[in-house]
């Protein structure tokens, strides 16, 4: 027992749900105790919703018996799980009977036969997660804390309880948690446990993309998200997750002209995004703005490294990610496309003179994520010159004061061009075809180019002039002289 003095933590358990789980126990004479991440959370100061409350003896009766006890409050059952949920307004309390238990090699899905509170320790992920505060009133609040988690906790360690090696292998999201807790808690992962992690990172494969990415998500939502995934690509996991990811690293050298390491500067970018927005979306595309690098590579004698297109390419490759990693294939999606594909306009933008042509373009592609665009290529400028940075951000002060005032002016951020595609045929008495594509898109154009207003009159007049041009045989008479 790595415990020494007696720690009580009475004071803290303040929710009435502990106490009716006390007098419960004291009836049936079983043992109950709060544990894992709610004590942890707790002697961190961190706000935690979940209550797990593990018993020796039958969980699913003492839930029954708790909601009883509770007016208001729903039960779950979930018996060939042998747990079950009690519902207390918004608070989940999860009651379990203490458990051992046992893993073979090619499932995470254990063997399981009751057990001890100490069997139900084990089975623990981390020390931080494996303590427990008694429930039954002679050591109420009593802490039980087998494997030093208060000592790792104030240290701030992440480690296992048993042989890490035994503990990833037994169940290999275990590599994943232990990323994110260091990330979300900003703690650092011992030495042992970390080897385990990377001698067993392979296994990651046996784990499902879903419970992956619940995690990743996790640590994208953290203030340092950079942290975890500098740590999955450290211990080897990242190249079975996302290796298009690990194929920006490393800087290659031609005739002494290198280029930046792609991987930690797209780090830096999701990091300086993290600190301006909470839009978990706007940090995978952060963390996917430069995928396209890798494939677009190319040293030319005269121009050095370049990227040719890399935001298209990068753009084309989102889905296939999306979809191998089960990230939604909806409008989060395309949203990350679009940054993806837009992320180096405003960049273009500020270094030539910015002109209110390609400001109009630049709204009227990125409709209403224009301001997420901006925060990510503010982000992107991660030079080591500080001239350089500054020089930048000035041009982004200008772009953005541009961006506002022809919008003001011109409305073009979700512009609807004022003549339809159906309103073009009825007009020239035409049938679908490339044609009435042609004039639409010409009408558009003239907006943008600020030739024409954003405006109806104008607009009519812009393509009866332009339908004479293109030849269009049934000009309307009434009009045509307007
Ligand atoms: P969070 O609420 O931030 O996700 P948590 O630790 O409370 O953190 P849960 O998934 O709710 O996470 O798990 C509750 C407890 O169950 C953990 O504290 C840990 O003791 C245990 N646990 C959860 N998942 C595992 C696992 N894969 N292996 C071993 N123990 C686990």
């Amino acid at each position: 027992m790595a415990q020494i003095e007696k720690i009580n933590l009475k004071q803290h358990l303040t929710h009435k749900v502990f106490g009716i789980v006390s007098d419960i126990v004291e009836t049936t004479g079983e043992q109950a105790f709060v544990i894992g991440g709610y004590v942890r959370d707790l002697l961190i100061g961190r706000k935690s919703k979940d209550i797990d409350i593990v018993v020796v003896g039958k969980g699913i009766e003492l839930a029954e018996n708790v909601h009883k006890a509770f007016r208001g409050s729903k039960l779950s059952v979930f018996r060939s799980f042998g747990t079950a949920m009690v519902k207390i307004r918004d608070t989940e309390v999860e009651f379990v009977g203490a458990r051992r238990e046992s893993y073979r090699r090619d499932s995470r899905k254990p063997i399981v036969e009751d057990g001890t509170l100490e069997d139900d320790q084990n089975r623990r992920d981390f020390t931080i997660n494996a303590l427990a505060l008694s429930l039954r009133k002679e050591t109420f609040g009593d802490l039980i804390d087998p494997f030093g988690g208060i000592a790792d906790l104030e240290k701030g360690i992440i480690r296992t309880p048993l042989d890490p090696a035994i503990t990833f292998s037994d169940d290999p999201l275990r590599m994943m948690r232990a990323i994110r807790f260091a990330t979300q808690l900003n703690f650092t992962i011992e030495e042992n446990t970390l080897k385990g992690i990377c001698d067993t990172a392979e296994r990651i494969e046996i784990i499902s993309k879903e419970r992956i990415c619940d995690e990743m998500n996790k640590m994208m939502m953290s203030q340092t998200p950079s942290t975890g995934f500098k740590l999955m690509d450290r211990t080897g996991l990242l190249k079975y997750i996302l290796p298009e990811l690990c194929a920006m690293k490393g800087i290659e050298k031609v005739g002494g002209r290198g280029h930046k390491d792609n991987f930690y500067h797209t780090m830096e970018v999701l990091d300086g995004v993290a600190a301006t927005s909470d839009n978990v979306w706007l940090r995978w595309a952060a963390l996917m703005h430069d995928i396209g690098k890798p494939r677009t590579k190319r040293y030319d004698n005269k121009l050095g490294w370049t990227f040719h297109n890399h935001n298209f390419v990068g753009e084309k490759m989102v889905p296939g990610i999306f979809k191998k990693l089960k990230l939604p294939l909806d409008a989060k999606m395309k949203y990350v496309q679009k940054l993806v594909s837009l992320h180096m306009r405003p960049i273009v933008l500020s270094e030539e003179e910015v002109t209110d042509s390609a400001i109009r373009r630049l709204l009227f592609e990125a409709g209403d994520d224009i301001e997420d665009l901006m925060l990510l290529c503010e982000a992107d400028i991660t030079s080591k010159n500080e001239e350089k940075v500054q020089r930048y951000l000035r041009n982004f002060k200008i772009v953005r004061r541009k961006l506002k005032e022809i919008e003001e002016k011109d409305h073009v951020r979700n512009f609807q061009p004022p003549i339809s595609g159906e309103m073009i045929m009825e007009m020239f008495k035409l049938p679908p075809s490339p044609m009435v594509g042609a004039l639409k898109n010409a009408l558009k154009e003239a907006v943008l180019d600020g030739i024409i207003h954003n405006d109806y009159d104008e607009a009519q007049k812009f393509i009866i002039n332009k339908a004479k041009e293109l030849g269009v045989e049934n000009i309307p008479n009434n009009l045509s002289n307007k």
